[in-house]
């Protein structure tokens, strides 16, 4: 009798644990993310904090005389359509893996950039050393966003060396599922 009542008093303990657990874990996700199913509307302009990080971005590449151009920031369905068809049913070079809605550019979380050289000319070119420092201004750039808090395309597998996003823990298929990041940082 004694040892079934430790066997209970256990199992009550387990379970008391795993809905605490349950219970904190949802009320985080709560703090994070609006849930408004798949009738969210897409977002038409960036994320507050992505946005706020990209001026630090740009600002932070001028104080070590890189010239920092932003090509391009929310993109709709229809244009991430348009952008997939090319390099397949379309001419040029394939610049993206991700359909329409597949894109973090498609929820305002995405940004590309490039360089403005000593011409005014906008270049892509990750060897362009313009400050003179011995080092490639593209991959400082880089190293600048991630210590922002940004995602670099070029770490990823389809080497995408103008791409920037912070996703917040959010997937595209919890993004496809109408689930957003909340507009202020997350009260912790
Ligand atoms: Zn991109």
């Amino acid at each position: 009798m004694k040892g079934f009542r430790k066997d209970i008093t256990a199992w009550i303990i387990i379970v008391l644990a795993v809905a605490v657990i349950f219970y904190l874990y949802n009320h985080l996700q709560a703090n994070r993310y609006i849930d408004h199913g798949e009738d969210e509307p897409m977002p038409e302009e960036l994320h507050p904090i992505v946005e706020e990080k990209t001026e630090t971005l740009i600002e932070k590449a001028s104080t070590i005389n890189i010239n920092v151009v932003i090509t391009d920031t929310v993109r709709t369905k229809k244009e991430q359509r348009e952008l997939y068809e090319q390099g397949r049913s379309e001419g040029g070079q394939v610049v993206t893996h991700a359909r329409g809605g597949e894109s973090y550019h498609n929820y305002g979380l995405a940004i590309d950039y490039a360089l403005r050289n000593h011409d005014g000319d906008i270049i892509w070119d990750t060897n362009y050393d313009g400050n003179n420092n011995g080092e490639s201004d593209w991959f400082e750039v880089a190293d600048i966003a991630k210590e922002l808090g940004f995602k670099w395309g070029g770490d990823g597998n389809f080497k995408d060396y103008p791409h920037l996003q912070m996703d917040f823990g959010l997937s595209i298929n919890q993004l496809q599922q109408g689930l957003r990041p909340k507009k202020e940082a997350p009260e912790e």
